[in-house]
């Protein structure tokens, strides 16, 4: 789950990361309270959505007075991010920039240990850096146990020599607090860009991303409040909310699996036969007929889709509700694009006449299953 900077910057403050004063707002018309509530007319609006690159994009504006404000974000009310619309601002105090710095903690999954990365260069122009400059930056493993040592802070004060040493001190405190943020909400991505010294030696994270590993949100119950489902694929977001396990690919095969191995197993025999997979999709083990239908629904939603590959097997669920939900299915969502079913186990004779009642085939085996919808696929794609 991703946070929104001004969820990110929340975290921050309980965990003593200095950030600019701000208010967020949800349309133009709060606007006036939220500006009266600043300290000084100079702020900084701020588009609020799930991508980067917002400075770029036009997404974050810089205002000295409270007619310019509200001209500015309205402008940014009105604007798509990358396809995402705008539909939180954050209203931050301005503050001069000395010096813009980068400090991040990552997860590195390859090498099963967390990263700190910094640079006493940051900014908008970060992924330039690590690419041209790769020198720039600082990379530097940390273990869960026992977690950020002195060392590590110390390489990056080897590379703050020309910065006063209060901001250093204070630089050190706010990563060791970026620590703490990142292994107590079981964060995947803690990052700080820009991360700024202010002409007064003020330092402060302007900007904040952090991103929280799905599957421990049982255990950070306070930071669902936050889930707005806003950075999933829209069909994503409809599947998570009907608890099925929906990841959308690039391919033209809609696939309708039940069992996690065997919709990966599925994927593959698909590609072995020559197609693409347009979904990876488990609608779980004791599927009912009403989620086969939902299942459906989702799949035909994405365009791309130019036939469907249903592949179930019959252990707790039966195949004969599976084969009754599909027909349903096919009945109310007025299923054009060809199916190809395959269905073993349990019931699944029975399966099968109520099937070819309908005119719709069933396979037994999944290669044969593939290689028939990656032929109508193909075929579909003429
Ligand atoms: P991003 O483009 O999505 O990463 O958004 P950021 O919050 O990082 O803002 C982009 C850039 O806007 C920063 O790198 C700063 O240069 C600039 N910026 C943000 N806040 C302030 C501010 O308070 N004062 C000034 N002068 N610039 C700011
Ligand atoms: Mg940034």
């Amino acid at each position: 789950m991703k946070l929104l900077e001004y969820q990110a910057k929340e975290l921050f403050q309980k965990f003593g990361i200095p950030i600019a004063f701000g208010k967020t707002i949800s349309s133009i018309d709060q606007i006036d309270d939220a500006l009266k509530a600043m300290p000084s007319p100079k702020v900084v609006l701020k588009a609020q959505v799930y991508v980067g690159g917002r400075g770029k994009a036009g997404g974050i504006k810089l205002a000295s007075t409270a007619a310019e404000a509200k001209e500015k974000a309205a402008k940014i009310f009105g604007m798509k991010i990358k396809d995402c619309p705008v539909n939180k601002l954050l209203i931050t105090d301005q503050n001069d920039i000395d010096k813009e710095l980068y400090l991040s903690f990552i997860l590195d999954r390859d090498q099963q240990c967390y990263k700190m990365i910094f640079s006493p260069v940051g900014g908008v122009d970060i992924e330039e850096l690590a690419e041209k400059q790769p020198e720039k930056m600082l990379i530097q493993s940390v273990d869960y146990f026992p977690g950020l040592q002195g060392f590590h802070l110390r390489a990056m004060y080897a590379l703050l020599k020309d910065f006063p040493p209060a901001a250093v001190k204070e630089i050190g405190m706010i990563a060791t607090n970026l620590f703490k943020v990142f292994v107590e909400k079981d964060a995947s991505l803690a990052e700080i860009n820009p991360l700024v010294l202010t002409p007064s030696g003020k330092v402060l994270a302007l900007d904040a991303k952090v991103i929280i590993d799905d599957n421990a949100l049982y255990r950070q119950k306070d930071l669902l409040e936050y889930r707005t489902y806003e950075e999933d694929e829209p069909q994503e977001r409809e599947a998570k909310q009907k608890n099925l396990n929906y990841v959308k690919l690039d391919g033209t095969i809609g696939c309708m699996v039940n069992g996690a191995g065997l919709a990966m197993a599925t994927m593959d025999v698909i590609k072995h036969f020559g197609g693409e997979p347009a979904n990876f999709l488990d609608i779980g083990g004791g599927a009912k007929a009403q989620q086969v239908t939902e299942a459906l629904e989702i799949i035909l939603k994405d365009p791309n889709v130019k036939a469907l590959f249903v592949n179930i097997f019959g252990g707790i669920v039966r195949c004969d509700m599976v084969a009754e939900g599909l027909i349903t299915a096919k009945k109310t969502l007025g299923i054009k694009k060809p199916m190809v079913i395959r269905l073993v186990g349990t019931n699944d004779q029975k399966a099968y006449e109520l099937l070819r009642a309908e005119g719709i085939t069933a396979f037994a085996t999944m290669a044969e299953a593939a290689k028939e919808v990656v032929k109508v696929a193909k075929a579909g794609q003429k």
